[in-house]
């Protein structure tokens, strides 16, 4: 299952043209300064259009943060855009991997078959790896779709199994999902000569998401942990996990405690401030934890009742009229607000002898008369 970014709504920013919006996967290389590349690469679909990867220039050869996904115009987009910058394929040192959704990590498996590049990931995908591999052998349903029933979307499950099935089964090739050349540890110094970055755990959006931290230029690798147009889906992934929003929050507080930096996204431009966005997308979660707090507080809700009144995408739509995996993602996300208000103690979890999860307001607090 690829990447898909959330449909909860943005933050307001200035108000810019389609075309502006979009400027950022225009095809080529954007010279950001001190030997550091911008490199958007395609993507099918028109959700995400396209995801940046960042290369940068060595004397004996090219580190790339993240590497884009196995698609043949991915690959002829990057040679062309090395060969600008004197460097071909085969130069390629080091793939560091923000995370595994396939966007920014199948192409490097690709590569490392014939060239020398070496891969690395963060070692908390480990999870999301084996559950992978289990889908593939068939062993296992998606995490995303196996979840839907306990949010009380059953049916929705079952729509989206009849969508996937061609596609599951006909698993993508082994070879996308092998393993990387080193698993990262949280905090690890990658000393590159020209630059030194340091890998840091930031789950939510995945398991075993890193950003990579260049503390000498002030600069933030941010994959898709911080994006500046879009709100980041939170724990699609192969291997669920219930606390994804309350461990993405902490990763996103985490990034306040680095010095501001500039911000370099994995789909969107080159912004000034990391901490002005971080900031944003606080705010926003907050927003959208009020609204489900509201939505479940007259009788005990599920999930995707939540998702149903909820408004989505910053146009505001109905649950109704977004496309099945936007409603996947939306009943996701609702269940990923209402874990955090249970973790908060502001709504309780019970489950029902069928394994549906429904949330509703604690019960107030009875005196008991002593003695009695
Ligand atoms: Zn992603």
């Amino acid at each position: 299952m690829d990447h898909v970014t959330s449909p909860a709504p943005q933050t307001s920013r200035p108000p810019a043209s389609r075309a502006d919006r979009h400027a950022w996967t225009e095809p080529g290389v954007e010279d950001l300064g001190g030997g550091l590349y911008r490199i958007p690469l395609p993507l099918p679909g028109d959700a995400l259009k396209a995801v940046n990867v960042y290369a940068i220039a060595g004397d004996d050869g090219v580190d790339l943060i993240d590497a884009g996904m196995a698609l043949a115009q991915a690959r002829e987009r990057l040679t062309e855009a090395l060969g600008q910058l004197g460097f071909g394929l085969g130069d390629i040192r080091n793939f560091f991997i923000t995370h595994i959704h396939q966007d920014h990590y199948t192409l490097a498996v690709e590569l490392r078959t014939t060239l020398r590049g070496q891969i690395t990931l963060g070692e908390g995908e480990r999870i999301n790896m084996a559950a992978i591999r289990d889908v593939a052998a068939g062993r296992n349903e998606p995490g995303f779709i196996e979840m839907l029933p306990a949010m009380g979307a059953a049916d929705l499950a079952e729509q989206v199994r009849r969508l996937m099935r061609p596609r599951l089964a006909n698993p993508q090739p082994r070879l996308q999902w092998s393993d990387p050349d080193q698993w990262l540890a949280d905090g690890a110094v990658l000393d590159l000569r020209s630059r030194t970055l340091r890998a840091i755990h930031t789950p939510g959006h995945t398991r075993g998401h890193v950003v990579f931290h260049d503390e000498a230029s002030a600069t933030l690798f941010a994959g898709d942990h911080v994006l500046p147009h879009i709100t980041p889906s939170i724990g699609f992934q192969p291997s669920i996990n219930r606390l994804a929003l309350r461990d993405y929050l902490g990763s996103l507080r985490l990034m306040l405690m680095l010095p501001d930096s500039r911000l370099l996204p994995a789909h969107g431009p080159v912004c000034d401030s990391t901490h002005e966005r971080v900031n944003e997308l606080l705010v926003h979660h907050e927003t959208r934890l009020a609204q489900t707090l509201e939505a479940a507080s007259g009788w005990p809700v599920t999930a995707y009742q939540v998702a149903m009144v909820l408004p989505w995408t910053h146009r505001q739509r109905k649950f109704t009229d977004l496309d099945m995996m936007n409603q996947l993602l939306a009943t996701g996300e609702a269940s990923a607000h209402l874990e955090v208000l249970v973790v908060r103690g502001q709504l309780t979890r019970d489950t029902s002898a069928e394994g549906i999860d429904t949330y509703a307001l604690p019960a107030p607090v009875t005196s008991t008369t002593p003695g009695a």
